[in-house]
């Protein structure tokens, strides 16, 4: 069983010696063939010599650098690429997480897991700006998705190579990979891990980031739901909203028939105008949205549907032609 370690680095210059004798600290006990997997995102402090200096003295280190900054998802999506190992474990670079809790994890993985998700139990951060969010952001991801997890921004984690062979991420939805791995079918289990505070550098996040992962559980939320049937969701609230227009309609024709009330003295009309109207976009949407789900699988030959195994099928899959 190999190991590839993925750490994504955006100006970690002086972490990123300590780092390599932390991993090695770990990795050389544990005897499993690893490599570690550094994507530089596009760093502007000289990590970059540091992190080809430590490629040229131990091929074990595996070096992707960006052209510029793309952030932690794209970094993390371009070691994912690159890694050739059978258990991926990603991880941060600047020694808040803790290489030695690498074997845990992969007990874990031996027990049988597909996932096994990092928990910062005892996390070394800011509590108001920090840990307050990041607790109820965990909660509603966990609730919203049905994927229950206690710290979703725990990098370190443990996956099988096969649970993210379907992953692509966008945003900031690399904390959302359990997710994705769950929809495969993945056994997932969690574990408390050490958390330290960070010594060099500083963090590359504000606040800013609570919206923007707000957004991306909408994306998941959509994909789950109607990824593949968005005239479902659409063409539902499109269809509430014509008969909403029409009950206001008929609101308005009764009042003007039976108490005489003329059309321009209540919003009852102007309603039934506005519900109209949106209900009609709202099933051109869905109508739209269903060509893009078809380009989208069928440009690429893609199922949406997963298979855990088959028995006596042999050869090409795809339609009788
Ligand atoms: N990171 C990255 N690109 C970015 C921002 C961060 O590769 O645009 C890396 C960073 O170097 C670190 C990890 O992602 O290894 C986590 O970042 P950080 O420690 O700033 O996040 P925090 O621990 O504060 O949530
Ligand atoms: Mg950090």
């Amino acid at each position: 069983m190999k190991l590839s370690i993925l750490v994504p680095i955006y100006n970690e210059k002086d972490n990123l010696e300590p780092l390599r004798a932390a991993l090695l600290g770990t990795l050389d006990i544990l005897g499993k063939p690893f490599e570690v997997i550094l994507v530089n995102d596009g760093s502007i402090d000289g990590s970059a010599e540091v992190m080809d200096a430590i490629a040229a003295s131990d091929v074990r280190f595996k070096i992707v650098h960006f052209k510029r900054n793309f952030g932690q998802t794209a970094a993390l999506m371009a070691a994912i690429d690159h890694a050739t190992g059978d258990v991926l474990i990603p991880m941060d670079g600047d020694l808040q997480n803790d290489p030695q809790d690498i074997p845990r994890l992969l007990e874990r993985i031996e027990q049988g897991y597909d996932v096994v998700s990092g928990w910062r139990k005892d996390r070394q951060d800011q509590a108001l700006s920090r840990i307050l969010p990041s607790k109820i952001a965990n909660w509603l991801i966990s609730w919203i998705s049905g994927v229950p997890l206690h710290d979703y921004g725990c990098s370190l984690k443990a996956y099988r190579r096969g649970v993210l062979s379907n992953v692509h991420l966008y945003g900031e939805m690399h904390r959302f990979v359990p997710i994705y791995a769950a929809w495969e079918g993945a056994r997932i289990s969690e574990l408390v891990v050490m958390h330290h505070p960070r010594k060099f550098g500083t963090s590359k996040y504000g606040l800013g980031r609570i919206n923007r992962v707000l957004l991306d559980l909408l994306v998941i939320r959509f994909m789950q739901k109607a990824f593949d049937r968005p005239i479902h969701f659409f063409g539902t609230v499109g269809t509430i909203s014509l008969g909403t227009a029409f009950l206001a309609g008929l609101w308005a024709l009764g009042l003007k028939l039976i108490e005489g009330t003329s059309f321009v003295s209540t919003p009852l009309p102007l309603l039934a105008a506005f519900f109209a109207l949106s209900g009609v976009l709202f099933i051109l949407l869905g109508l739209i949205a269903e060509l893009q789900m078809r380009v989208y699988f069928e440009s690429q030959a893609k199922r949406f549907y997963t298979l855990r195994a088959t028995r006596n099928i042999t050869g090409e899959i795809g339609p009788p032609s």
